[in-house]
């Protein structure tokens, strides 16, 4: 099951998500990356920023 939409999928992949920050007047742009995994279906890869986990 995707643990972000907890939809049922057998296309799930280990990521990790990224917040981005957009870049404002004040501001850069910048993006966080969590260190926790997340299985993730195809959807929500497509829909969200996030970096693919290698096996291991
Ligand atoms: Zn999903």
């Amino acid at each position: 099951m995707c643990e972000n939409c907890a939809r049922e999928d057998d296309d799930l992949v280990n990521v990790r998500r990224v917040y981005i920050v957009p870049e404002s007047w004040d501001t850069p742009g910048s993006s966080t990356t969590l260190s926790e995994h997340e299985l993730w279906c195809f959807s929500c890869r497509s829909q969200y920023p996030h970096e693919e986990v290698e096996d291991g």
